[in-house]
């Protein structure tokens, strides 16, 4: 008799062969970045002009090598994959990689981070490839602030956003960075502007990327948003918050079925719950966005590695995955910013 194939055939995957690392933690979710070039020069994200220079174009991985590495990890439980960047729009053809990354038997979710300058564009195409779901970046309401904190402008991204819906890449996500003095006096628009269009709203606190702007300055932890009058008039903060499976807490909106989510890297890490890993456009791998370690894919690749070579990257990134993450940035040494490492 045939046995049928379970449904969720990479959960059944023998424990020896499902990537995981020293503490236990199941590794499944694979962040890409496609290029470190960006449309935006948002200053917590990208360092100063004469400290920032893209790679090379024959110094990022070519679509092919993406697919290649994904298939690999799918064959060890990866089976979330999120396209990231710099801006991943600004990569010609994106849409096509959407469309070799979701035809990956293993790969049940594939999502992409974008700041939606070019989604009006691309939305529909992108839907069609395969995309499940979008996030957003939108730190301001405000189209004078918007263009000072992100060098762009607010309309195409509105325009943007709108485009995701109507392609059905809901629900649409926003991700706001909070910046004490930039935007913190936004949260209650944020929160109203989500509601009213069906997008889920998360917070994230500001890391400190060495390069970026004054952490210290501006740093504003979520709890202090919480304690505020006209945030408390709209978000329950009484309910428990909860987790579902990703690195985001949410509590209910007063009134309305929807949810605000709040990321906390800095005041609440969730490191024990961590199942990413991270690829740069140079072809990295990364198992702690804030240990600047990474085990080199693409040299290994164009060397003529075999699948088993690069399985076996995959294996000691995940053994030298450190328990916590820690954000140090006292010391010297240059860390990477996000723009180059993918967020
Ligand atoms: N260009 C795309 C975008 O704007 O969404 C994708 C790349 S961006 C690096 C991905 C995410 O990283 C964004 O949500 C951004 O807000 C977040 N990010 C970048 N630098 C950060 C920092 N210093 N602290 C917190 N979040 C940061």
């Amino acid at each position: 008799m045939v046995e049928a194939t379970p449904l969720h055939f990479f959960d059944a995957l023998p424990a020896a062969e499902a990537l995981s690392d020293r503490f236990g933690r199941r590794l499944s979710y694979l962040r890409i970045s496609v290029t470190d070039r960006c449309n935006l020069r948002c200053d917590y994200c990208r360092p100063a002009p004469d400290a920032y220079r893209a790679e090379a174009h024959h110094q990022i991985l070519s679509f092919e090598e993406i697919e290649r590495i994904v298939r690999v990890a799918a064959t060890m439980g990866v089976n979330k994959v999120r396209i990231t960047g710099g801006e991943p729009l600004v990569r010609r053809d994106v849409p096509l990689l959407v469309e070799k990354l979701a035809g990956i038997p293993g790969i049940r979710d594939l999502g992409m981070t974008t700041n939606a300058t070019l989604l009006e564009k691309y939305a529909h195409d992108l839907a069609k490839s395969g995309l499940t779901r979008i996030n957003i970046s939108l730190d301001s309401l405000n189209p004078l602030h918007f263009r000072r904190l992100t060098g762009g402008e607010l309309a195409p991204v509105l325009d943007g956003i709108q485009a995701a819906q109507e392609a059905g890449l809901t629900p649409v996500k926003l991700n706001t960075v909070l910046m004490r003095g930039i935007n913190d006096d936004e949260v209650p628009d944020l929160i109203d502007f989500a509601a009213a269009i069906g997008a889920t709203i998360r917070f994230i606190e500001l890391m400190p990327m060495k390069q970026g702007m004054d952490w210290q300055q501006h740093y504003i932890a979520i709890d202090e948003v919480l304690q505020r009058e006209a945030v408390r008039a709209r978000v329950d903060v009484s309910a428990a918050l909860h987790t579902g499976n990703t690195a985001a807490r949410y509590l209910p909106l007063n009134h309305g079925a929807g949810e605000v989510g709040f990321i906390m890297p800095m005041s609440a890490r969730f490191c024990e719950g961590c199942n990413r890993l991270r690829l740069t456009a140079d072809g990295g791998l990364r198992s702690c966005l804030p240990a600047d370690h990474q085990l080199n894919l693409r040299d290994l690749i164009r060397r003529g590695g075999s699948d088993e070579d690069i399985r076996a990257v995959f294996m000691r990134s995940a053994m030298i995955k450190p328990e916590i993450g820690i954000y140090d940035f006292a010391t010297d040494h240059e860390k990477r910013s996000m723009i180059h490492i993918g967020g």
